[in-house]
């Protein structure tokens, strides 16, 4: 990269521009994931849409590649070279009440819309934890604890403004640019700088939810109830079961702490003895170590779940599956129950269906629609594992489990697009040709890279 770029980056831009030895170079591009090191040639903080419009402009003449960082959850591998933006100080929301809508600035995360939207009685259709960024995580598409009733969180959006990579300032909406609303709609990457995005809220005060946990000897019973109960449940229903391998560490509760446990998560909107009716068949398929499901507010969504909040190394892989049946249910413990000794700290299984298998009236890329549930394995938080250890230990898994997994994915489970074509897979074939058409259309020069092998490469 050129020293006159730089110059010219620092003279048109209010942000930090901060080369590699430059003071704050390496806090700038931290995030999420803490066995990530990011060295690009220059890491710009944007503060502002001009910001954003005059580094695509100088970019695009240098034909230097530009990557996109929020809050890091999402991106698995190291970006090397070229320009990377980061948008922490682009925060801030807005919620016009009387449309149900707010407005979210491109560094938010969903605990501000949560907040913001709560003192109205509405809520956002958010992911599990509220520490991601909401950008990022709508482009993928965005899989929530509310997914079959309301839907994949990319169906919410209103519109975006975004910074293409022919350097123009855009609005994408149903009646802007409707085809880039489309691809924006769950297409992930490769488009441009997404500055700001308009988005639906639900009227939403009160859940019956939460998640209960269950010692070793009950997971088998309690797993073969969930997998069966979940046929039987409502729209307005929805849960996941996640095997936790727990260390002996003191901020882990006391009656959880170094076991392997198995937790079902619940969140049903609407009337909290019809809940508590619903939830009932779990809770008397074995005897709970914590019972913390009941009526709370939607703005403790993120309890659900309790995802980690702070900076980890971490290493996951995800796909869909078609189906949870019998031999399912007795081959998924074969391999991961608790007799197995696997190096996996989380699998999770999230019910899916629902609204998540309706597109919205005018279209969207978003990928995944057909999957039945989701299917995370989650690392232990070593990065000596994660080269060959636990890619090993999930194929060795997958061997077994292969038969269930749906051939389409979604592209925020997806865990980087670690294997040769799961990029691809994250939406159908003739979704995936239409995006490549709309990006070579906002994007001609390729100056915002996008998929496996470009994803994180500067070159
Ligand atoms: C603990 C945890 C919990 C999660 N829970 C869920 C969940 O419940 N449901 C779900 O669907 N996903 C979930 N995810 C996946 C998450 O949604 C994706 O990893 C998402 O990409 C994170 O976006 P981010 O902006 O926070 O992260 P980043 O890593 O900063 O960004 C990821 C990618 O998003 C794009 N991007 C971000 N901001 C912009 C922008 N302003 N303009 C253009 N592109 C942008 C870029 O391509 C970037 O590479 C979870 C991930 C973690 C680690």
């Amino acid at each position: 990269m050129t020293e006159e770029l730089i110059t010219r980056l620092r003279s048109e831009v209010a942000g930090p521009v901060l080369t590699p030895g430059d003071e704050g170079y390496a806090e700038e591009l931290s995030g999420f994931n803490l066995a990530v090191t990011h060295t690009p040639d220059v890491v710009v903080g944007l503060t502002s849409e001009d910001d954003a419009v005059a580094v695509v402009r100088a970019a695009a003449e240098t034909g230097t590649p530009v990557r996109v960082l929020a809050t890091g959850h999402g991106i698995p591998n190291p970006m090397q070279g070229g320009i990377v933006v980061t948008t922490t100080r682009m925060t801030g929301v807005s919620v016009d009440a009387e449309a149900q809508v707010a407005h979210i600035a491109a560094g938010s995360r969903w605990a501000e819309v949560v907040a913001a939207a709560a003192p109205h009685g509405l809520a956002p259709v958010t992911g599990a934890s509220d520490v991601v960024g909401c950008i990022g995580y709508t482009l993928g598409g965005g899989l929530g604890p509310l997914a079959r009733t309301y839907g994949f969180s990319s169906d919410w959006a209103r519109s975006f403004r975004i910074v293409t990579g022919s350097g123009e300032l855009l609005t994408a909406s149903t009646t802007e640019n409707p085809d880039l609303f489309w691809a924006l709609r769950g297409g992930k990457g490769g488009f441009g700088i997404v500055t700001a995005m308009d988005f639906g809220l639900v009227e939403l005060g009160t859940l019956y939810g939460g998640s209960v946990f269950f010692d070793a000897e009950h997971i088998a019973a309690v797993f073969g109830t969930w997998a069966g109960w979940t046929k039987t449940l409502p729209e307005a229903a929805n849960s996941s079961v996640v095997i936790l391998r727990l260390p002996p560490l003191e901020f882990i509760p006391e009656p959880l702490r170094g076991k392997t446990v198995l937790s079902v998560r619940f969140a049903y909107v609407g009337d909290a003895v019809q809940g508590q009716r619903l939830f009932r068949p779990i809770r008397e398929a074995g005897t709970a170590l914590i019972d913390a499901v009941g009526e709370m507010p939607a703005g403790d969504i993120a309890l659900i779940h309790n995802d980690p909040k702070d900076p980890t190394p971490s290493w996951d892989r995800g796909m869909l599956l078609d189906e949870l049946d019998a031999e399912f249910v007795t081959t998924f413990l074969d391999v991961v129950g608790p007799e197995q000794q696997v190096p996996l700290i989380a699998v999770e299984i999230r019910h899916l269906g629902g609204a998540t298998e309706r597109d919205v009236p005018e279209g969207s890329a978003v990928g995944g629609r057909s999957g039945a549930c989701t299917l995370t394995m989650i690392g232990v938080p070593d990065p000596n594992l994660f080269e060959k250890v636990l890619p090993a230990t999930v194929d060795g898994v997958l061997a077994k489990l292969g038969p269930w997994v749906c051939t389409e994915t979604s592209v925020n489970f997806a865990g980087g697009f670690a294997l040769p074509g799961s990029y691809e897979a994250s939406w159908p074939a003739e979704t995936f040709a239409r995006l490549t058409d709309i990006r070579a259309a906002y994007d001609p020069d390729r100056l915002f890279p996008f998929g496996p092998r470009q994803e994180n490469s500067g070159s």
